[in-house]
C-alpha cells in the first residue's frame, strides 16, 4: 500500500470488536487475518462478512463465517510457491487471484 492508502485504511478500519473476534475464532484458524484492502472484498450475503484471509508459500485462502473451522469450507487460489514450480518464476503469479475467486463466488451466492 501507498503510505495515502495506509492513511485511508488507518481511518476506514473498523475498531477492534471482541465479541467479533471471539466469533471468527470459532469459523477461522489464527493465521487468517482481515485483508488490508478488505473494501474490495464483497461480503458474503449468508454471513454478511467479508472474508479473513490466509496466505503463505504453499496456499492462498479466503474464509468467512460459513461452513467450519476445519472443514475445508474455503475459498483458495493457486498458491505462489506452486506458481514458481510450474513457470520457473513470478510473472504469471496474480497476486489478485484470491479477491477475484472470492468475489466471483460471492456473486454465485447472490444469484442463488
Ligand atoms: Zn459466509
Amino acid at each position: 500500500m501507498t503510505p495515502k492508502e495506509e492513511t485511508l485504511f488507518a481511518l476506514c478500519a473498523p475498531p477492534v470488536d471482541e465479541l467479533e473476534e471471539w466469533r471468527w475464532g470459532m469459523y477461522v484458524i489464527d493465521a487468517y487475518k482481515a485483508p488490508l484492502d478488505f473494501p474490495r472484498w464483497r461480503p458474503c450475503p449468508v454471513c454478511n462478512r467479508r472474508p479473513r484471509v490466509w496466505k503463505f508459500d504453499n496456499g492462498r485462502y479466503a474464509k468467512c463465517m460459513c461452513g467450519g473451522k476445519y472443514d475445508g469450507a474455503h475459498i483458495s487460489a493457486e498458491p505462489i510457491g506452486d506458481c514458481v514450480r510450474r513457470t520457473g518464476g513470478f510473472a504469471e503469479y496474480k497476486d489478485d487471484e484470491l479477491l477475484d475467486n472470492w468475489n466471483d463466488h460471492v456473486a454465485g451466492l447472490t444469484l442463488k
